[in-house]
């Protein structure tokens, strides 16, 4: 497998263990949008899709472009995608289901929790270890391959300690909890 590839499988399995741990978390859906709606007059909110996240990295490498083709080939470019009611400036948020991209979202858009979701995990679930600027440079570092097997090692095994903190073998989330309706 050449380098890149074996970069991006890495990037890649790293998305699915987010994606995991946000959706333990249930806080983007369970807190913020029901927040956000009658402040619009219950019509659709970008929710922090605010701009075109996807095309923000922080590094000039190809590493990137491979992710953006890969992405594309799934997904089709943005110019290809349906903007009916849009409510957001990026071309991927769909107005009744948020964002179109399962995956291959780039480090800025996967790294991402606002302010309030970061207090909310310190507050309610004591997991005090999530950065938003860490997660990402550390998603772009593995993308580029810049990552050694041990940071890599360590990466992993933290995001699944956070997730096994919001999955605690009760299945029941610490009382008071507006994310996880504890
Ligand atoms: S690509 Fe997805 S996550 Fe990123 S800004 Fe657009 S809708 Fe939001």
């Amino acid at each position: 497998m050449a380098a890149s590839d074996h970069d991006l499988k890495r990037y890649l399995e790293m998305e699915a263990l987010l994606n995991a741990f946000f959706a333990a978390f249930g806080y983007c859906a369970a807190t913020c949008i029901p927040d956000e709606l009658p402040k619009s007059g219950n019509r659709s909110v970008a929710g922090c899709c605010t701009q075109r996240y996807y095309a923000r990295y922080d590094l000039d490498h190809p590493a990137f472009e491979r992710l953006r083709q890969a992405r594309e080939a799934l997904y089709g470019t943005p110019a290809e995608q349906v903007r009916d009611h849009s409510v957001s400036p990026c071309e991927y948020h769909d107005p009744r289901r948020g964002c179109r991209l399962a995956t291959h979202k780039s480090p800025t858009c996967l790294g991402f929790l606002c302010r309030e979701a970061i207090d909310c995990l310190r507050r309610e679930h004591g997991i005090h270890a999530y950065d938003y600027a860490g997660v990402s440079g550390a998603l772009e570092w593995i993308l580029t391959g810049d990552f050694t097997d041990g940071q890599y090692g360590e990466f992993r095994e933290a995001i699944l300690a956070m997730t096994r903190r919001l999955t605690p073998s009760t299945g029941a989330g610490p009382p008071g909890c507006r994310a996880c309706g504890g």
